[in-house]
């Protein structure tokens, strides 16, 4: 999606608080820089073998290299991607130079019945105005004695048309046992289910339904980081939307697992074609050229995907080196209010049409930025703590906020590489992802060699001293998000060095949260939710005003423009 002024970065903080890092870079000389080619190793990754391939595929344009369990030292890597959690031991044990693809406990918004309970919480704390962005649900069985009582009272107040209700196993993807009723005598269900409105008033195009999956990527819960990526896909039905068959899962659901199979998935439908996807990008023109603004919308819909991960924020264990990156599934209706159907936890990155290579390898390829790698980390060791042994016995931790000698070392590393994320992401838009010198692109894009004598000079702690070391009996535990006030024991990857504050954008990953200063320092040191919120609700009146005035503007200028 361009990143023209009206991009959905609508969160985006003001130019001050962007400060990036733009600043000179005070790199090393061209000589250095040579003999650093000599030493440079190439970054490792560990894929379970459930991932799909693309990952391994845009990791080796790269030039990463995959891990050898026979060949290599255990911690020989520097990203593990599953598409299962990890185990506590494997976050306990993580290493500075490496990144696990996935925080613990996610499954609290991922699963459907979780995330009902929790925006439901979430709605009686802070209150529905906020909160009405997902569908009422009922989790059955439990709560099937006040299905029925929300069901008899619709039926009985005369004049209201009664509502159409989805039902969905709790525990399956892929719209897999999904039912679509109005009247109760056709729920049947034997597992455990969420009951929820059926949105029967979708916006359509050509009469066909649509929604959109948009990929958010949190680089860290604590303080809360959060982006969203400017293109994604727009997941057609294949047959025109009729509420008078609710049975026709092509004609409801917009699945590409099921759509694919569809009778007519192939034909060139009237209005959006073959298949049954459409880029962001497309279905932002197609929205412009009939005159609609989407500005708010997508200001909408950031609203709600920050609200949706605040509701699990300060449950989430306190972890180092994580991300998640999740699929949010976002169905818009006729009055161009969006909804929240749910949000994914490994969302499918299989290539199942020309559309899916490009948006999810570029979805990748910047993924992989967003992990702010540096060269340090090809090392894949404690060197400081080697050089500065002595230290290590003294200082056991240090802030996540402290300048430590490992953060200075991997400032100085980084300097460039920010600097280069930055300002050459549309450059590298221009260049093709997957060359066969992409492993010199991305040496190129690392800073110099920083040599640790230069760069540890005037600091205390070390690297040894910095890696978190389990304590026997804690394997199991872990550590709940408001606790990161107390110590950090590796230096965070998502920052920038030299302000500590996140990146603004990188590659087509925009920064939604922090949206501006009050919310960052309310995120900083442990979690302030009601602080966050009412930072939302003012930012949310001022999208509003804004919109009313834009209309506004655009009526007077109609009026205007018939008076001559
Ligand atoms: P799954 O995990 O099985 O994909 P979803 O909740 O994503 O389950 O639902 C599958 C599809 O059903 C969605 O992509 C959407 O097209 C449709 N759908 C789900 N919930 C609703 C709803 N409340 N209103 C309208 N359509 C819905």
């Amino acid at each position: 999606m361009p990143s023209d002024s009206t991009s959905p970065n609508l969160l985006l903080p003001s130019s001050h608080f962007l400060g990036c890092p733009l600043s000179e870079s005070k790199g090393c000389t061209m000589a250095e820089d040579h003999n650093a080619k000599d030493t440079l190793k190439p970054l490792v990754f560990r894929l379970h073998e459930s991932v799909p391939k693309v990952v391994r595929e845009v990791l080796m344009e790269r030039g990463w290299s995959e891990f050898d369990e026979q060949e290599q030292d255990k911690s020989d890597w520097n990203l593990y991607w599953r598409n299962t959690p990890f185990h506590v031991t494997d976050h306990h044990n993580i290493k500075p130079w490496q990144r696990l693809n996935h925080y613990p406990e996610t499954v609290k918004i991922t699963r459907k019945d979780y995330l009902a309970r929790n925006l439901k919480r979430m709605k009686g704390i802070y209150g529905s105005a906020l909160y009405k962005f997902s569908p009422v649900a009922f989790i059955m069985p439990n709560d099937y004695v006040k299905f029925i009582a929300e069901y008899s009272k619709e039926r009985q107040s005369q004049g209201r048309k009664s509502s159409y209700w989805i039902c969905k196993p709790v525990n399956l993807s892929r719209g897999r046992g999904i039912l679509i009723f109005q009247d109760i005598k056709d729920l049947i269900y034997d597992c455990v289910v969420i009951v929820q409105k059926y949105i029967s008033n979708p916006l359509l195009i050509s009469g066909y339904k649509w929604d959109l999956r948009l990929y958010v990527c949190v680089t860290s819960f604590c303080p809360l980081t959060i982006y969203t990526y400017e293109e994604g896909l727009v997941r057609f039905a294949t047959e025109k939307f009729d509420l008078s068959s609710l049975d026709n899962v092509y004609a409801h659901l917009t699945n590409t697992s099921i759509n694919k199979f569809g009778p007519s998935y192939k034909k060139d439908k009237v209005g959006i074609g073959r298949g049954c996807k459409w880029t962001f990008s497309k279905c932002r023109s197609y929205l412009c050229s009939r005159g609609v603004d989407d500005l708010l919308l997508w200001q909408r819909i950031n609203n709600i995907v920050t609200l949706t991960l605040l509701a699990i924020t300060p449950s989430v264990p306190l972890t180092h080196n994580c991300f998640e990156l999740f699929g949010f599934d976002i169905l818009i209706d006729d009055k161009f209010k969006p909804w929240l159907l749910e949000v994914n936890c490994s969302p499918a990155l299989r290539l199942d049409c020309s559309i899916d290579a490009t948006v999810k390898k570029g979805l990748l390829h910047d993924v992989i930025e967003l992990l702010n790698y540096k060269q340090i980390d090809t090392l894949r060791q404690n060197k400081m703590a080697r050089t500065k042994s002595s230290c290590a016995s003294k200082q056991q931790q240090t802030e996540c906020t402290t300048a430590s000698p490992v953060q200075s070392l991997l400032e100085v590393a980084g300097r460039s590489f920010s600097k280069e994320a930055i300002v050459t992401r549309k450059a590298a838009r221009a260049h093709p992802r997957k060359t066969l010198t992409s492993q010199l692109r991305e040496r190129m894009n690392m800073p110099k060699p920083c040599f640790p004598s230069r760069a540890a000079s005037n600091s205390k702690p070390i690297l040894g001293t910095l890696h978190h070391v389990p304590v026997p009996g804690q394997d199991t535990q872990w550590l709940p998000t408001e606790l990161c006030k107390n110590k950090l024991s590796i230096p965070p990857y998502f920052l920038t060095d030299q302000d500590k504050r996140p990146f603004p954008r990188i590659g087509d990953f925009v920064l939604i949260f922090p949206f501006n200063d009050a919310a960052l320092q309310a995120s900083r040191n442990g979690i302030d939710v009601k602080g966050i919120i009412q930072e939302i609700h003012k930012l949310m009146n001022e999208q509003l005003s804004r919109g009313i005035q834009k209309v506004k503007e655009k009526k007077d200028y109609l009026t205007i423009q018939k008076c001559l």
